[in-house]
Formats: structure tokens, C-alpha cells, sequence
């Protein structure tokens, strides 16, 4: 965070009525030439995120926040991102296109038809966003800087308890769709979202304000009946106990056995609520190198995964923002996908259930070899070990 400018400094700032022409121009140059698809600017005005934080805890009081009581905990820096950095009056806020394949719709829905593979979401098989994204809002700050003087601001991504979509969507730049997530009709969603706070009055970024978007889902419901473990209780609210992403992410105990077969072979996120909707068809490719698919992501396999040890798990996420899940919850996924693929290559012909099967045992006898996992960790993914082992069976899901 680089340090708020001085009383002098701010004196120094350009005034409104001195913006240098172009400014709107110049900085949109510059966040292209850093790989952003886009930016707005949105007043931090008091009341601008009290009805957001207020439905947020409502959110939680109904227990669909699951264990990330980490929301709970930071509720008023989210109302007021003057905490996070003192005098904060505007937020910058961006998109960076991640989607590296252009017919991404067509290879998912292929790869979800096949029980061989194990799918990580489409968003983490390219570097750590939250590395990429806030390195390149540092850089933006620097660039604002070279073209307002010297200002104080703050890169928030993901991580840091900051309203994003709500801040996206008052900036302009879309409307929070029914599957809770921000839409815009030239991206889809398959978009990450900076914020730059900074404590510029708005009047200094006034040609970076645009008009809230209008909403664009109509009578549509894609997203909600393609959802595969019914995790929406209606548009715009999520029960995040039941997506998929939560429960492969940051679910850090037992899945239950009966959203197990749900998962299929989502190893890691699920994408089907962005795959499905209409205005993904717009989506656009990265710019940005560092969203190319590394080490073969898109093409993983449960009989590959399988032969991993702790060494191969650190060394192909190394800079990937799967590795922020821990190996033992890595492998607890891979347990449960192994033995999705197990029930449903059972009725095929059986070399690759065979070798599933072969490899699966392998882990369990192994398993008390793996020194990286604490013995409740151990303990958890032997459950689900043998839980997918016992898939074989052909017993019907519940
Ligand atoms: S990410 Fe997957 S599981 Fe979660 S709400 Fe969307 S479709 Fe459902
Ligand atoms: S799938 Fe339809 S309802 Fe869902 S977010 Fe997209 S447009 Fe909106």
C-alpha cells in the first residue's frame, strides 16, 4: 500500500477543472498495457454499500455462509473500506478476462461427460489470480499516480474483505447476475475483479464514472437448473453448503456422502453456472500471459491424479491458487471424484475402472506413509478413500 499523500501533495493534486485532456483515455492505455479488460470508478459515498452489507449478514444469519465465519468477522470493513485505508473517497475498480481457450463451453461440457477425467475449474489453471491481479493494481496505482501526483491507495482482491461485485456494479461495469456474480454484456463473467481503493475525490476520476448497468437475465433460469447439487435457494442467493466450489475450496472437513455423487468429477471449483449462461457466449480471452493453462490443467485424469505424491502436488501448483487448499484437502476431492469415476466406468469396459481401482488401493495402503498429513487429515482422507473404493459396488447414488 503506498502511504496517503501529504496535505502539500494533495494541494498538488489536478483539479477538476485542470484534468489533463485525454486523462480517461491515458489511464484506460494504461490498464490494457496491463492486461485489464476495463475499469470504473465509483465514489465511496457512506450509505454506497449498507443495503450490500446488510443483505451479506442476513446471508450469513441463515447459515449459508458455511464455515467462512471469516465474512462474519469483517462485515463493517466491508460497509466502510475507510478501514481498510484511511480517507478512502473512490474505488477504481477492473476486470482481467481469464478464459484461455475460446470454444471453453464445448471442451468443459465434454470434460464433464467423461468419468475418466478430474476437472479443476477454469479460472485456477493458470497463476495465483490473487498474485496477478493485485500486482497489476499496484501498477495501476503507480500509473494514477504519474497522472494525478501523489495519492494514497490500497489493491484489494478476493482476499481482502472487499464488496467487489457490489462495487463493480455501482462503478458500472454490469449487473450481479441470478447466479450472484457479475455479468456484463461484452464479458460474460469469466472475469476476475480488482479494486483499487484510494483516497482521490471522486471529482479527480469523473471520466472513469459511468451509469449503473441495467440488468440483462430476463425470464432466463440457466444457471439455477443447471446448478448440480441445487445449491441456489433462488436467484441472486446461494447456499454456498451445497456449491461445489465452496465444498472443494473452502470446506476444510468431511464432504457428506450424500453431496458426494453430486460432484461428478469437479476435482476443484465447479464452472456449470457460468457455462450455461447465455451472455458467456461473449466471454473473452485473457490478455494477460499469466492465465495461459499450465502443466496440461485441461486435460487432467483421475488415473493420472491418482499416482501424485505431496512433491508432485507442490511442484505443479507452485504459484497456483490450487495450492491454497492443502494436499489433504486435494486428496479428499480426488478420493471422491476417483469414486464417482469408479461407479460409473463399473458398467463399461473395464481396463480404466481396473487401473482407478488398483490406484486408489495404492493410495490407501500408502496412506500412512504421507508425513505431510496431520493424523485428522490422514484420518479424513482415508474416509473417502474408502468410500470410493466401496463405489465399485454399483450401488445407485443417493
Ligand atoms: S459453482 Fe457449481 S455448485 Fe456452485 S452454484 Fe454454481 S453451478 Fe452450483
Ligand atoms: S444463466 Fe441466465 S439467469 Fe443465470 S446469470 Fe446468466 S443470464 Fe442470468
Amino acid at each position: 500500500m503506498a502511504q496517503p499523500a501529504s496535505l502539500a501533495q494533495r494541494s498538488a493534486l489536478a483539479q477538476p477543472s485542470e484534468l489533463p485532456s485525454g486523462l480517461l483515455a491515458s489511464l484506460q492505455q494504461v490498464a490494457r498495457g496491463l492486461g485489464f479488460a476495463d475499469l470504473a470508478a465509483v465514489s465511496l459515498d457512506p450509505d454506497l454499500l449498507a443495503h450490500s452489507t446488510h443483505q451479506l449478514a442476513a446471508w450469513i444469519d441463515k447459515g449459508y455462509a458455511g464455515d467462512m465465519t471469516y465474512l462474519q468477522r469483517h462485515l463493517s470493513l466491508r460497509a466502510q473500506p475507510q478501514g481498510l485505508l484511511p480517507g478512502a473517497k473512490t474505488a477504481l475498480v477492473v476486470t482481467l478476462n481469464y478464459l484461455s481457450q475460446s470454444d471453453w463451453q464445448a471442451h468443459e461440457a465434454a470434460a464433464l461427460a467423461d468419468p475418466g477425467r478430474a476437472v479443476v475449474s477454469v479460472y485456477a489453471r493458470g497463476r495465483d489470480y490473487h498474485k496477478v491481479v493485485r500486482a497489476a493494481l499496484a501498477r495501476l496505482g503507480e500509473a494514477v499516480g504519474e497522472h494525478l501526483g501523489p495519492f494514497g491507495y490500497r489493491a484489494c482482491v478476493d482476499s481482502a474483505p472487499v464488496l467487489e461485485v457490489s462495487l463493480a456494479q455501482a462503478a458500472g461495469l454490469g449487473w450481479r447476475g441470478k447466479n450472484t456474480l457479475l455479468l456484463n454484456r461484452e464479458q460474460g463473467s469469466m472475469f476476475f475483479l480488482g479494486v483499487l481503493l484510494t483516497d482521490l475525490p471522486i471529482e479527480a476520476l469523473t471520466p472513469l464514472t459511468r451509469a449503473p448497468a441495467a440488468h440483462h437475465c430476463g425470464s432466463c433460469t440457466a444457471c439455477l437448473t443447471a446448478c448440480p447439487t441445487k445449491a441456489f435457494v433462488g436467484p441472486y442467493e446461494l447456499d454456498a453448503r451445497r456449491c461445489i466450489s465452496y465444498l472443494t475450496i473452502e470446506h476444510s472437513g468431511d464432504l457428506e456422502e450424500s453431496i458426494r455423487p453430486l460432484l461428478g468429477n469437479r476435482l476443484y471449483g465447479c464452472d456449470d453456472c457460468q457455462r450455461v449462461c447465455p451472455w458467456n457466449k461473449y466471454a473473452q480471452l485473457a490478455s494477460h500471459p499469466d492465465f495461459q493453462i499450465r502443466h496440461g490443467l485441461d486435460q487432467t485424469t483421475v488415473a493420472d491424479l491418482l499416482t501424485w505424491r505431496h512433491a508432485d502436488f507442490q511442484r505443479v501448483f507452485q504459484g497456483s491458487a490450487v495450492l491454497r487448499i492443502g494436499y489433504a484437502r486435494w486428496l479428499r476431492n480426488l478420493a471422491v471424484v476417483a469414486g464417482n469415476g469408479l461407479r460409473s466406468l463399473v458398467q463399461q469396459p473395464p481396463d480404466l475402472a481396473s487401473l482407478i481401482r488398483q490406484r486408489l488401493q495404492d493410495r490407501r495402503t500408502q496412506l500412512s506413509s504421507e508425513t505431510e498429513l496431520s493424523a485428522a487429515e490422514s484420518a479424513m482422507v482415508g474416509r473417502h478413500l474408502d468410500w470410493a473404493l466401496a463405489q465399485e459396488s454399483g450401488q445407485p447414488s443417493p
